[in-house]
């Protein structure tokens, strides 16, 4: 069934929809979305693939936005498609460029949005759409449980010109809840509707838990771990397989999975439902057992033209997170690699956005090229729209730096014209680069300088101002 699919004709994709938008994660203006969604659903390439046109020479209009953007040659992301080292998310329903993510590109980074059982309303999560997106967010997921899931999930569709993602088991679990039955009245049947759902409406990329299998599950059990599963979609997954003593339904039928996902070029995250939640389970079996699953599926998966995403842990110590990196792309040929954090340290709630960017420094260095970010709030409650501001920017600066070791084309760039900025005291030009520039022109506004030359740290004797004139020999006195 799949080979007959791979053999589907291609239709050329002449649809310049998301010309003229975004074009750097960081927006110059809000708000600038509404007309979006006017244009979702004016075409559908229905049965290609951005890896299918790739398998067939192709360059799409994606592929070449992609290319100006990361300041690459087309032919590159084209055959990184085609290797499966690079994911084109984009589904092809929705108007907007669509975002590559995967080697020899910039890191990119996720902001969680979503509704839960305690506040369901639709216009808080817009303004944490907004908030990731002024920040920068590169994509963004909505993870309701709450209220109107599928209105939450449209409007904010309607809203977001980067990359949407979503879990659609949270949704049939949540809807299921809220109808009052058991949450283990789930059938595999509302599993693969939710699937169908989300991608008919239009979003990139889904998580899909379809490695937390019996025996993933049983390994996990055998070893022991200190925290059990912290993934919702993991725990939930376990859960049915014990209550039903069956396999899970996303693993069994897999290529159902993988169909859906084909029809609107979805692409499949293949999810972590079993990454440790604290350092005391890192790399233990069922992790490096559920990864090497996952390899197994993106390899199927990309075997019927379905672009493939694997996530990562989690929580990990420091010293062990360049060897998940390197396993990882070697179990799963290459496949990008979506990481959540890691959290380096288990004792900072209130901090996690700092603990996450530190292990998110280390793990983008290494190879991973998707950081999801984890916002002050984690551990503790649902994230304000502050909250996922603050977020969002220590993500970035952990892609960023880790863009700069891993020797991605131009990173440091940004860097030297800071650097050049400072020498020359010119401040302006420091908060325009400043990764928050906000932020930056706030603190200097807090105190201020005799001298406007300088800032109130060191003031009259000012080491930059002082070290010009001795190096350069100007001037006679400060
Ligand atoms: S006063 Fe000190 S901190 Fe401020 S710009 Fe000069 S050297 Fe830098």
């Amino acid at each position: 069934m799949l080979e007959q699919a791979e053999k589907a004709p291609f239709e050329p994709d002449t649809d310049n929809a998301g010309e003229g938008m975004r074009k750097t994660p960081v927006l110059a203006s809000l708000p600038f979305r509404p007309t979006l969604n006017a244009r979702l659903g004016v075409r559908m390439t229905n049965m290609t693939t951005q890896l299918i046109a790739a398998r067939k020479g192709r360059i799409t209009p994606e592929m070449e936005k992609a290319a100006i953007s990361e300041n690459v040659e087309p032919s590159f992301i084209r055959d990184g498609i085609l290797s499966g080292s690079i994911a084109l998310t984009k589904n092809n329903r929705r108007a907007i460029d669509g975002l590559a993510i995967g080697a020899g590109l910039r890191t990119k980074v996720n902001a969680n949005i979503g509704s839960s059982g305690y506040d369901s309303d639709v216009a808080n999560e817009m303004e944490k759409v907004d908030a990731a997106l002024e920040a920068g967010a590169d994509a963004i997921m909505d993870l309701s449980t709450g209220g109107d899931i599928p209105a939450i999930r449209k409007t904010v569709l309607e809203r977001c010109p980067v990359p949407l993602g979503t879990v659609p088991l949270y949704q049939c679990a949540a809807e299921n809840v809220a109808e009052g039955k058991h949450l283990l009245d789930l059938t595999a049947e509302d599993m693969f509707a939710a699937i169908e759902n989300h991608g008919r409406d239009g979003v990139d990329f889904i998580t899909v838990h379809c490695g937390v299998t019996l025996a993933s599950v049983k390994r996990l059990k055998d070893e022991g771990r200190l925290l059990d599963i912290v993934s919702r979609g993991g725990a939930i997954h376990a859960k049915w397989m014990e209550y039903h003593g069956e396999e899970n339904p996303l693993y069994a039928k897999y290529d159902r999975v993988v169909e859906i996902a084909r029809e609107y070029d979805m692409t499949l995250s293949l999810g972590d439902g079993l990454r440790p939640g604290c350092l005391a389970d890192a790399t233990d079996r069922a992790q490096v057992q559920e990864t090497i699953i996952l390899g197994e599926l993106a390899k199927r998966a990309r075997k019927a033209g379905v672009q493939v995403m694997i996530e990562g842990p989690g929580h990990m110590p420091l010293d062990q997170i360049e060897a998940n990196i390197k396993l990882q792309k070697r179990l799963c040929e290459n496949a990008p690699f979506y990481v959540l954090g890691p959290l380096v340290t288990d004792i900072a709630p209130g901090y996690d956005h700092i603990t996450s960017a530190i292990g998110g420094a280390i793990a983008a260095s290494a190879g991973a090229d998707f950081l999801c970010y984890v916002t002050p709030a984690e551990h503790l409650r649902l994230p304000t729209p502050a909250d996922v501001r603050e977020g969002v920017i220590a993500a970035r600066i952990a892609a960023h730096a880790g863009d700069i070791a891993k020797g991605v084309k131009g990173a440091r760039d940004r860097d030297d014209k800071m650097a050049r900025a400072r020498k020359a005291l010119d401040w302006e030009a420091q908060f325009d680069l400043a990764l928050d520039p906000k932020k930056a022109r706030e603190r200097r506004a807090e105190t201020k300088p005799t001298d406007t030359d300088v800032c109130t740290m060191c003031a009259s004797l000012c080491s930059i101002k002082t070290g010009v004139m001795a190096v350069d020999g100007a001037g006679k006195s400060l």
